[in-house]
């Protein structure tokens, strides 16, 4: 049996190899529904909830909680600049407006979800911010390569349910870390969503014999290989992710917690948070600012409760994720 996932296992690492670029083709892929088929999407709850939580990360870190204005504003500049890394199709930028920032940078692997950033960024009222979109491989190439060598550093920096496709391998971890510490300012705050390993390593346990993986009817999680607790080296460990209406059978990389965190103070980022998405509900939902603001994310009827989220398999699935800050040294 030990065999038969050994080579199970090479077989899978050689399509991998082969298909270099499978993420950047799957995102590619991703059609640009629309507003209308967005809202009646399966997963249309969990959407709300997971724009929330990124919500929360800006206005506890980015934005002052009592005057809406922006907290870090540094030296000159209007408001905060942003490099948002893995920026997709720009779903985050009426956030950033919101968040009231100077200046803003997407970078995404995808060509094509970079084009569609651009669209959505000519389409937002009033051009509130300077932006520059660009496709780059920002987990294998240094961004000097795009920004140039001139070009100052930014405030803040944000990888939204992105990082782990870096923890493939160690060089591209470290080049990840390298391009945050390097763009990033003294004082800077970098902010991000990710799977969280304590999810994981839990649901593996809980898996009976040969069970390789678990789900419900709106993600599944499937590892090749015999499904592990521990993760030496911290990079390498492969299982497929399939979430239903959005992400379909794409190879994700775990990212174990306290590797991470150990790593990335080699790059002069300490942590500030980490919680599950459980946690950051039960910690905001009451706030008087966010609470109000998951009710609309939520697009929540007059006689429904946010307890059609809270059961079911939605909720499940939003578990599997955590956030997290890290400041930059040196302010
Ligand atoms: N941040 C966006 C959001 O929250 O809506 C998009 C999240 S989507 C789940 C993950 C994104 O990471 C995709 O747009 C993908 O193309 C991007 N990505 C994956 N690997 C990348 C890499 N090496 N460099 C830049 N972007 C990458």
């Amino acid at each position: 049996r030990r065999e038969d996932e050994e080579m199970a296992r090479a077989k899978e690492e050689a399509r991998l190899r082969a298909k270099g670029d499978v993420v950047r083709l799957h995102y590619n892929e991703r059609p640009e529904v629309g507003r209308e088929a967005r809202e009646s999407s399966p997963i249309i709850r969990l959407r709300g909830f997971n724009n929330w939580v990124k919500s929360c990360l800006i206005s506890k870190f980015v934005t002052d909680e009592d005057t809406h204005r922006s907290a870090y504003c540094h030296g000159s500049r209007r408001g905060p600049w942003v490099l948002d890394m893995g920026c997709g199709k720009g779903g985050d930028l009426l956030k950033w407006q919101k968040a009231r920032i100077s200046r803003y940078v997407g970078v995404d692997i995808a060509e094509i979800s970079i084009m569609q950033a651009r669209d959505r960024y000519r389409d937002l009222r009033g051009r509130p911010f300077d932006a520059d979109f660009h496709a780059v491989d920002c987990f294998s190439e240094p961004l000097i390569n795009i920004l140039g060598p001139n070009h100052p550093s930014f405030d803040v920096i944000s990888m939204q349910f992105c990082m782990h496709y870096a923890f493939q391998s160690e060089d591209k971890v470290r080049c990840m870390l390298s391009n945050v510490s390097r763009w990033l300012r003294p004082g800077g705050i970098l902010i991000g969503t990710i799977p969280s390993s304590d999810t994981i390593v839990d649901k593996v346990k809980a898996l009976k014999s040969g069970e390789k993986g678990w789900g419900n009817s709106i993600y599944r999680v499937e590892f090749q290989g015999e499904p592990q607790t521990t993760f030496r080296p911290p990079w390498g460990h492969s299982y497929r992710f399939f979430l239903k209406d959005a992400v379909e059978d794409v190879p994700e990389y775990v990212v174990p917690w306290e590797a991470f965190r150990a790593l990335a103070t080699e790059y002069d980022l300490s942590m500030l948070y980490r919680r599950g998405f459980h946690d950051v509900f039960h910690d905001e939902k009451d706030d008087r600012n966010l609470g109000p603001l998951l009710d609309r994310m939520l697009k929540l009827q007059h006689d429904e409760s946010r307890e059609n989220l809270v059961s079911g398999d939605e909720w499940d699935a939003a578990g599997f994720y955590l956030a997290f800050a890290f400041r930059k040294s040196g302010a």
